[in-house]
């Protein structure tokens, strides 16, 4: 109640205000209402970035009220090396009959879909690097440059495969924020090997490797209380002082 319910999504906003997505979690439901209030009308024109289609990433692509708007345009992508249109595949699939009444096809608002490969593209005015990440099924991380600032966001990954650790690595190396993978505790991690998620210890210790200015420990585990992340938060910082948990409604200005 304190930290928020939703399922992955972050918003970043260009120094043009040019808006890009980053998964389709159920928080994309509140950035929907929130970018309807702020556009009164005017066409919202969003770029919509997945890092896999695990369903706590995509699960509220169908109830983002933009895409019942005839004025608004959206580009969804996906980096991955498997076969061509998996972006569109993958979200058409889940608001085929019987999973919801809206077939993606009869959207009134317009939409294009991207299959980028992994590494560098741009979006917008925006210049993207994208590498896979150890995770099952997959995942990718994003590392998000403009202006000469940087936001790195490597959700769903387990650390512990070197490839992956090394990606990792480069997705976030100085970057102003990093959003990072922080399930569980590290007394809890062993238990949950090979689920594909990380402690908020281990995304600690790599962001201080590779010096970010800041991190922000996301992906809370849906069993933690609020209480379990303040203790996360108060155990983080006393090994890194630019922390916080991820909440919903934060913003961050880099
Ligand atoms: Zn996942
Ligand atoms: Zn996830």
């Amino acid at each position: 109640m304190g930290y928020g319910g939703n399922t992955s999504c972050i918003e970043v906003r260009t120094d043009s205000n040019q808006i890009l997505v980053f998964d389709g979690g159920t928080g994309i439901r509140l950035l929907g209402d929130a970018l309807e209030r702020e556009f009164a009308g005017a066409p919202i024109n969003a770029h919509i970035l997945f890092s896999h289609f695990h369903l706590d990433h995509i699960q509220g692509i169908p109830f983002f009220r933009p895409l019942y708007d005839a004025r608004n345009h959206f580009t969804f992508y996906f980096a991955g090396r498997r076969e061509a249109n998996l972006v569109m595949d993958a979200l058409r699939g889940m608001m085929a009959n019987p999973y919801f009444p809206v077939d993606m096809s009869h959207l009134p608002c317009s939409l294009d879909y991207v299959d980028v490969l992994e590494g560098t593209f741009d979006v917008a005015d925006t210049r993207i690097l994208v590498l896979p990440l150890n995770h099952p099924q997959g995942c990718v991380g994003y590392r998000i440059m403009q202006n000469g600032k940087v936001i790195s966001y490597c959700t769903d990954v387990e650390h512990g495969v070197a490839w992956s650790d090394k990606n990792i690595k480069r997705l976030a190396k100085d970057a102003d924020c990093f959003i990072v993978d922080a399930q569980y505790t590290p007394e809890e991690l062993p238990e949950y090997s090979g689920w594909g998620h990380s402690s908020w210890y281990q995304a600690i210790q790599t962001g201080i490797e590779v010096g970010v200015k800041c991190i922000a420990l996301y992906h809370h585990d849906p069993y933690h209380v609020d209480a379990d992340i303040d203790k996360i938060q108060s155990d983080a910082i006393k090994i890194y002082s630019n922390v916080i948990a991820a909440r919903e409604g934060l913003e961050i200005t880099v």
